[in-house]
């Protein structure tokens, strides 16, 4: 079983067609990169597999459940509103300009949406939340404002912030984009012990060095569609196609 699969999903905004036929199935414990130029796609994937956009024909399965399939006409049909949100929950999403709330502190951030949506008490939230602070190595940060840290920094706490709903999935839209040369590794090191603890993700990145070393797989999105995808070292250092060559030639 996989614990998300996509099959043949169609996305269109309007008459522009964005997503042609995507097919993505994803291991539990498997990183997945996802590289490909600007306006390919890959956001509109991203968004599309955790329903922030909703697909128009295709399925989406999360661990084993359907939330979306096509019906007799061939147009995708989504479960209830109630399924949705769970299917959600599972699932982690670090976006490329961090998005914390301006006005809340780190702390606040972080415990928002476990008391909220999932009822948690704040003395326990709290708790879970200064674990996670440790883990992204910004224990002295918790009653700080999001303008007050690096925008490193800010990206470790919008990470914390996902795992603080115990996802089984993380989606990152390219993490590093917004920062600093300098403040990429930070970043970078934290999603690397993330793999490294077995945590499912779906990176969608440009740092194809990162992509190299921490990704199972390595999934080349052109227009719409994948054009290519292997192990990380096949599709990097010897892609078939000629798209992919052109991309990395230009991106290495
Ligand atoms: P990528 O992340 O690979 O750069 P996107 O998924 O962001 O690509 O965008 C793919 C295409 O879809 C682009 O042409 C973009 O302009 C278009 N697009 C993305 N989101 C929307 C939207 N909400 N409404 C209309 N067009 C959109
Ligand atoms: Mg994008």
């Amino acid at each position: 079983m996989y614990i998300l699969q996509a099959i043949n999903i169609h996305k269109n905004f309007g008459s522009l067609g964005v997503l042609h036929g995507v097919s993505l199935q994803v291991q539990k414990g498997e990183v997945i990169a996802i590289i490909g130029p600007s306006g390919s796609g890959k956001s509109t994937l991203l968004r599309c597999l955790n329903h922030l956009e909703r697909i128009d024909s295709g399925q989406i399965e999360i661990e084993g459940e359907t939330i979306a399939q096509n019906n007799s006409e061939g147009k995708a049909v989504y479960s209830s509103e109630a399924k949705i949100a769970q299917a959600r929950r599972k699932m982690g999403m670090v976006f490329q300009n961090f998005n914390l709330f301006p006005h809340k502190s780190v702390m606040q951030n972080l415990i928002m949406a476990p008391t909220l949506v999932k009822n948690m008490g704040k003395a326990e939230a709290e708790e879970s939340a200064r674990l996670l602070l440790a883990k992204v190595g910004l224990s002295q940060k918790a009653d700080n404002y999001p303008f007050e840290l690096s925008g490193g920094q800010q990206q470790r706490v919008a990470i914390a912030r996902a795992l603080a709903m115990n996802p089984d999935i993380m989606c990152f839209d390219e993490p590093t984009s917004a920062l600093d040369p300098e403040l990429t590794g930070e970043v970078l090191m934290v999603m690397k012990d993330l793999a490294l603890e077995d945590m499912t993700m779906v990176v969608v990145t440009h740092e194809i060095g990162f992509a190299r070393e921490v990704a199972d797989r390595v999934i080349f999105m052109d227009e719409g569609v994948i054009m290519e995808e292997g192990q990380a070292e096949e599709v990097l250092l010897n892609p078939r196609q000629e798209r992919t060559s052109a991309f990395l030639s230009k991106v290495l």
